[in-house]
């Protein structure tokens, strides 16, 4: 039996995704470009789906644009708003606590094109402060950012409160957030998050990779990353992945209506693997914002490396991850923008658990760390 607890990282495709994807692949199999049946059965296909992403985040499907994931509507939004928003205005704000794929395309930014980047840190417990953040837009502030649930920690950020206080002050600032690791774990109602463009990624929620969804208010213009044959309504070209994106709205479609029970599930699991945590002297728990997914838990094992214990864990067939799978084995920037010592960074382990998750997994999960534990610790 193996035990899967790495759903940050990505989740198993649930059965309605698989069967959507297979049936595009054998049935409609069209281009949603062409003017024939076929091709109309593709396109019926993408806008289904469009319409479940936009019930999702109660949005007008308009409003939804397909691409390749999260990483692209990431960069597609910073450099989109950079090229429309950061003319007259030079300045981005955003937590210091976000995925990659929006920190790097801003570290560009910052170094190639000379915009300043105000990036706010967050408490020990890894939550990002509301005043830190308010205080620092301002006039001269084209594009702020701040992600829904952190990927390494599970901490919730103050999206909401932030967010309407800048569209109240700084109508003209852009509000971006990274909704991957909220989405369908926790209601996002786009129009109460005061968010301009939201992004969420289908393998986060039992679809396949390679796909995500971001949601641009109307009125605001990304300009598109993609030029060429106008699909997506000219803001990303390039034949839509009917297969992909149809998977992405049927497992939408699937889950979304159980994602309440689902969280009350994921919260008892994760109060009962704390306390089996917390009788272990040689674990420090990092995921101890008041506010936080109850998918992730961050913690250290003491005086092991993360990749050691990973491994170990491996031979057990239980599956975490590292800080995140995204870096790699490199030093957590997250972890380290908390200011947790590096003798508990580098000892970090992620498990994120998932909508299947037992109380059997997480006494296996635990009966392998004691057991690594007793073999790995330097006596
Ligand atoms: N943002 C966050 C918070 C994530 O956890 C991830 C996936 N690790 C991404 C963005 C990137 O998503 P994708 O794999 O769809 O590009």
């Amino acid at each position: 039996m193996s035990v899967y607890l790495d759903n940050a990282a990505t989740t198993r495709p649930c059965e309605p995704a698989v069967s959507a994807v297979f049936q595009c692949m054998v049935e409609d199999y069209g281009n949603p470009s062409s003017l024939h049946k076929l091709g109309l059965n593709a396109e019926q296909r993408v806008e289904d789906a469009r319409k479940a992403i936009a019930a999702a985040l109660v949005c007008d499907p308009q409003c939804i644009t397909f691409t390749s994931g999260a990483t692209e509507c990431n960069n597609t939004a910073v450099f989109g708003a950079a090229q429309n928003y950061g003319k007259r205005k030079k300045k981005i704000v955003v937590s210091a606590i976000e995925h990659p794929s929006l920190a790097e395309p801003i570290k560009y930014l910052e170094e190639k094109s000379g915009f300043e980047v105000v990036r706010i840190k967050p408490s020990r417990n890894g939550e990002i402060s509301e005043e830190d953040f308010m205080s620092a837009v301002d006039e001269d502030t084209f594009f702020a950012s701040c992600m829904l649930v952190n990927n390494e920690t599970g901490s919730i950020q103050p999206v909401r409160k932030v967010f309407s206080y800048i569209k109240r002050n700084f109508p003209e600032c852009i509000t971006h957030c990274d909704a991957v690791q909220g989405f369908m774990k926790i209601p996002i109602r786009s129009a109460d998050i005061f968010a301009d463009i939201i992004v969420v990624s289908g393998h986060k929620v039992h679809a396949v990779k390679g796909v995500g969804a971001m949601f641009v208010k109307k009125g605001i213009r990304i300009p598109p990353m993609l030029m060429g044959g106008g699909q997506e309504r000219g803001k990303r070209s390039g034949t839509e992945s009917v297969p992909l994106i149809s998977g992405f709205g049927a497992a939408v479609r699937a889950l979304m209506p159980t994602m309440s029970v689902a969280h009350e599930n994921a919260e008892k699991i994760t109060a009962y693997l704390l306390k089996k945590l917390s009788r272990l002297d040689y674990v420090t728990v990092n995921s101890i914002a008041e506010n936080r997914s109850p998918y992730i838990t961050n913690f250290s094992v003491e005086g092991i490396r993360s990749e050691i214990m990973l491994h170990f864990l491996e031979t057990q067939n239980v599956y975490v991850s590292s800080g995140s799978a995204c870096s790699k084995g490199a030093h957590s920037s997250v972890l380290t923008a908390l200011g947790i010592p590096d003798r508990l960074a580098d000892s970090a382990i992620r498990v994120s658990i998932g909508r299947t998750t037992t109380m059997g997994e997480i006494d296996a999960l635990i009966n392998a760390v004691q057991e690594g534990y007793g073999k790995l610790a330097k006596k």
